[in-house]
């Protein structure tokens, strides 16, 4: 976005929330249970419901309808009074504190709060992995897959099917186990790069992960997607595999929007910000979830960290609103980590933890449930 003309003068005690993630529907909970007087509240967001990222697994298993992890937005809206503007922000100036949607029109903004996550970059993957582009299924943004999942349901009934999971990470490790108990006939391979599945675990958890894929019947091959077309996959090593569903897991990244926004950025192209949640070089915008970057490194990139923030992120933004200081959202010294087998068990890792079985499916199934049901709750504090 160009910054050459005049600033423009920013509407006063205006506040833009950017993108109804994990964070921002808790600040609208708490609008909606207490609202910040005097400041104007816009929402920018272009989807009708918030799907809870940590319930994919159990949806493609099967065992959660798509509605029971969708948070829907438009109550929240309603308790909290905001004004709602349903499109995606495609540039930023944090400069002159404006924002241009994607139908081209211009907010302006005192305070700013950024959360969008991040994304899938197609571009990329089609150059990494040709035929990506027309031929996979990606797991983000989470629509496409949402939609076609019964479809392909739907498909195996007919004859067994193969699938490729391309990825090598907990969320293609969490989805390939997820396939095998839709499709128990089907052929399933995860193709998990050259570094091969939960390269970054400590020893110990990679092993039970290994073993769980091993038991699951899920063929794992540490090498390299290279080409896909409508019924093969390319590897690295040159075999071909065939393929009829390949469900795209891999790797995250910024925003393209957040280059030239003037915000300061880490090397991946993410938002830094400070134990507060706000961003490191420009003192009236915060941003929690994927989206950003904790400069102390103690905040990891998932679904429960951008759930965790929420709570600090609005009182934050009361307290700002308020002329009062912010406080650091202090982040647990050991994250607890939960992966689905899909099958009804599951892994819990905290610190040097681990817990393995129905139990590690319980706790995340309730975690999760227990996330949803509390937004589905939010009501204006007079009713
Ligand atoms: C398949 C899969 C499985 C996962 N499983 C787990 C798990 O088990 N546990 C876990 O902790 N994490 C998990 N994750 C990670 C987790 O999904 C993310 O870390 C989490 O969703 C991040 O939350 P967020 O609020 O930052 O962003 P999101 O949940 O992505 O929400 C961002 C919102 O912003 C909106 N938005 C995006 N761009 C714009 C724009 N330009 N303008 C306006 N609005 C915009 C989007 O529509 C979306 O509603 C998984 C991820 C995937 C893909």
């Amino acid at each position: 976005m160009s910054t050459a003309t005049a600033p423009a003068s920013p509407d006063p005690r205006k506040l833009v929330l950017l993108g109804a993630g994990h964070a921002h529907v808790q600040v609208l909970s708490e609008l909606a249970r207490r609202p910040w007087p005097d400041v104007e509240v816009t929402l920018v967001s272009p989807h009708p419901q918030l799907f809870h990222f940590p319930m994919v697994a159990g949806y493609v298993a099967g065992r959660y309808s798509l509605d029971a992890c969708n948070i829907a937005i438009e109550p929240l809206v309603r308790a909290s009074a905001v004004t709602w503007v349903r499109r995606s922000a495609v540039a930023l100036d944090a400069n002159r504190r404006m924002l241009r949607l994607d139908d081209g029109t211009e907010l302006t903004y005192q305070w700013l709060s950024v959360n969008t996550g991040a994304v899938q970059d197609r571009d990329q993957i089609e150059l990494d992995l040709p035929g990506a582009r027309e031929h996979g299924l990606f797991v983000r943004p989470f629509a496409a897959l949402g939609a076609l999942w019964p479809k392909v349901v739907e498909l195996a009934e007919s004859r067994a099917r193969r699938v490729a999971i391309v990825g090598g990470g907990d969320t293609a490790m969490e989805l390939a186990m997820a396939v095998r108990h839709r499709l128990p006939q089907a052929a399933l391979t995860l193709v998990a790069g050259t570094a091969g599945v939960a390269s970054g675990q400590p020893a110990a958890m990679r092993e039970r992960l290994v073993l769980a894929l091993k038991q699951r019947r899920i063929n794992v091959l540490p090498d390299q997607a290279t080409r896909l077309n409508d019924t093969e996959l390319t590897l690295g090593s040159g075999a071909r595999l065939a393929c009829d569903v390949a469900l795209i897991a891999t790797g995250v990244s910024a925003p393209a929007w957040l280059q030239g926004s003037g915000l300061a950025c880490d090397a991946d192209g993410f938002m830094t910000v400070d134990a507060c949640q706000r961003s490191s070089s420009h003192a009236n915008v915060f941003a929690a979830g994927d989206v950003s970057t904790r400069q102390d490194g103690l905040l990891p990139r998932n679904g429960r960290a951008a759930v965790s923030a929420g709570p600090t992120l609005a009182a934050n933004l009361a307290a700002m609103a308020a002329g009062r200081h912010a406080t650091a959202h202090t982040a647990p010294a050991r994250a607890l980590k939960l992966l689905a087998y899909g099958d009804g068990h599951g892994v819990a890792t905290w610190g040097a933890h681990t817990l393995q079985g129905r139990v590690a499916w319980w706790w995340k199934d309730w975690l999760d449930r227990s996330f949803v049901r509390r937004l589905r709750q939010t009501s204006p504090p007079d009713s």
